[in-house]
């Protein structure tokens, strides 16, 4: 499907992409887009998807599609 995307070597599909995010299971996950801006780790190409961790948070969570670096809008 079109909407899934290599991240580091795998096809992720976008709940998988919000999982490697979150590090757990979410609830559901919307399409994934490029985000604009590169890693700042490795200056690899960096993924944006928007998801929900539970019935009552959205979040958007980047992933650089290279390396292990990824962050959430989440305010901590
Ligand atoms: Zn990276």
């Amino acid at each position: 499907m079109a909407e899934n995307r290599v991240v580091e070597g795998r096809m992720v599909t976008p709940n998988r992409l919000a999982e490697l995010i979150e590090g757990e299971d979410v609830m559901d996950a919307e399409p994934i887009v490029d985000a604009d801006r590169d890693c700042p780790d490795c200056g690899g190409d960096v993924l944006e998807v928007g998801y929900m961790p539970s019935i009552a948070e959205f979040v958007t969570g980047q992933k650089c599609q290279e390396c292990g670096w990824s962050e959430t809008d989440r305010e901590e």
